[in-house]
């Protein structure tokens, strides 16, 4: 998870909210409810977030976009009665990947302070502030590791070390701490790494810790040993 400074409102939201938020509220049946809920799958709002945050999940930073369409998030759930009048609020709205958002990892909960929440918000706190993105070289695996409460119970909750995700994610950590070992000498290699680290680029939130920080360079050094 990397820190995503969120975009101005759509005009779409400013011009519509108080009356799609009004109906939403005097929804009688389930239809209507359904009805006026589905407003904020506004064409001008998903593309509006798909902006912000490039196209990757606010939650994993993983690129959704070539393989599915992204779901918009609401990150206090519409679900729970105490957050319904936030379905339309711009600050509650983010982009994130089906499996984060799926019913195994945040779906509807949202934990409150005593249960170790609330959950990192990319846009609202600073995610580096609450995870460590570690990278072992031996087992050649990238982990978010929760370093407050918040973050443990966000990692977990999020399944931030899900298998299929690690897996890929430290695939893809490991071929940047390769490719360091050429940016020195190369400077197409040196471009590939600065890519890496930008906002767009998947994993950013590794690439910056290990690539920036040299941790590869001694990481592999010590690997060689
Ligand atoms: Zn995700």
């Amino acid at each position: 998870m990397t820190r995503v400074e969120r975009a101005a409102k759509p005009a779409v939201i400013e011009q519509n909210q108080v009356a799609w938020t009004q109906a939403l509220l005097d929804a009688a049946t389930k239809e209507d409810k359904k009805r006026a809920e589905k407003k904020y799958r506004h064409l001008e709002i998903k593309r509006a977030l798909v902006s912000m945050f490039h196209g990757k999940c606010a939650y994993c930073e993983s690129k959704i976009l070539h393989v599915d369409y992204g779901h918009i998030e609401h990150f206090r759930p519409k679900s729970k009665p105490e957050f319904r009048s936030l379905a339309f609020e711009w600050r509650n709205l983010l982009l994130s990947c089906a499996v984060c958002n799926g019913p195994e990892h945040k779906g509807d909960r949202f934990p409150e302070a005593d249960e170790g929440g609330p959950l990192i918000n990319p846009c609202e706190d600073f995610p580096e502030e609450h995870f460590e993105f570690a990278f072992d070289f031996q087992a050649r695996l990238a982990s978010v590791v929760g370093t407050t409460a918040r973050g443990k119970t966000t990692a977990t909750l999020l399944g931030l070390n899900r298998q299929d995700l690690r897996a890929y994610r430290s695939r893809r950590v490991m071929q940047l701490c390769v490719l360091s070992r050429c940016a020195e000498n190369d400077p197409d290699a040196r471009a590939l790494l600065e890519e890496a680290c930008h906002d767009d680029a998947e994993y950013a939130a590794f690439a910056r810790t290990l690539v920036v920080g040299h941790i590869c360079d001694q990481g592999l050094q010590e690997n060689d040993r």
